[in-house]
């Protein structure tokens, strides 16, 4: 990684690396700039159980850049995480999330948080200071952290999962299956959710192991007393397997993709159904 490289052994790289790394610098200046400004919103996507009734929503972060557009959140998220400006931005997410979903009854609120914000001593407390002056409760969210974010004996991270199960949080793993060693982080933290990746939903039908991987997820998380969610749901045939498989969670297109604020406020308390799409 472009990281282990000190600033004096840029001139080796290929004029092609160097623009990667100025880009990068650039796109850092701008996020640090950006951050505590309207450029950065939240879209909520659902999702819904077998039957298709609506169980909750993920908060998802947009950087809608003036000039560059929108901005992905799997390009920009990392970069944050490198530079500690994640600590701010994460913190702008919660204040944001509290603030608009408190009024929302009946369904759960997913908020993405980053192993760097895991890790930082007293997080847990922010995030509950962040709660009470949003004057929302913690009964109804959902923190979704990453495998690889438990990993390692980092008594910070376990204090402040700890800390936020008490204040009445549930946890979800994220991204499960693409991390590593999986199987002791699901003994060391009791977790309430586990999301199975996208990339395991996609490679259905393609001959490629994914029915036994998932097959694997669904007993595991069962023996567990876990609720296993399927990500990136696009087709009926997925859909299908997946319910078959015995997931208890389903997100994606087919289903429903992001959405302001404003189209879920006006749709909640309707909203109990997906469309059928
Ligand atoms: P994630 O938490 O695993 O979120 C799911 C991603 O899958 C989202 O991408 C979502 O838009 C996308 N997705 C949903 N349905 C489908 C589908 O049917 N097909 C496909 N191909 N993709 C689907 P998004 O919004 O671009 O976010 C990417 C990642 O960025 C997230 O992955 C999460 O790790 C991170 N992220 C997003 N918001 C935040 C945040 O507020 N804080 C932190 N720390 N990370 C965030
Ligand atoms: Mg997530
Ligand atoms: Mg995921
Ligand atoms: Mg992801």
């Amino acid at each position: 990684r472009s990281k282990e490289s000190g600033g004096r052994r840029v001139s080796r790289f290929s004029p092609d690396m160097d623009q990667a790394l100025r880009h990068r610098l650039q796109l850092e200046v701008e996020l640090r700039e950006a951050i505590g400004t309207d450029q950065f919103g939240m879209v909520y996507q659902p999702h819904f159980d077998r039957r298709r009734n609506l169980k909750g929503y993920e908060a998802l972060l947009r950087w809608n850049h003036p000039t560059r557009g929108a901005i992905s959140p799997s390009v920009f998220v990392p970069l944050a995480e490198d530079s500690g400006l994640i600590l701010a931005l994460g913190e702008q997410v919660l204040r944001q999330v509290f603030e608009e979903t408190r009024d929302w009854r009946g369904v759960t609120v997913a908020v993405n948080v980053s192993a760097v914000q895991l890790r930082a001593r007293g997080f847990a407390a922010q995030v509950m200071r962040i709660m009470a002056a949003a004057g929302a409760n913690p009964r109804g969210y959902e923190i979704e952290v990453t495998e690889t974010a438990l990993l390692g004996d980092d008594q910070e991270t376990v204090n402040n999962i700890d800390a936020l199960k008490r204040m009445g949080f549930a946890i979800a793993l994220d991204d499960f299956g693409t991390g590593f060693s999986s199987l002791n982080v699901l003994q060391r933290f009791s977790v309430d959710k586990i999301k199975i990746d996208c990339s395991f939903v996609a490679a259905l039908g393609a001959g490629r192991g994914s029915e036994a991987l998932i097959e694997a997820i669904v007993n595991l998380a069962r023996g567990l007393d876990m609720v296993v969610v399927a990500e990136g749901v696009e087709t009926e045939a997925q859909w299908d397997h997946l319910v078959k498989a015995g997931c208890r969670q389903f997100q994606g297109h087919l289903l429903g993709r992001p959405q302001p604020v404003s189209t879920i406020n006006r749709a909640l308390p309707d909203q109990r159904r997906a469309s059928a799409a």
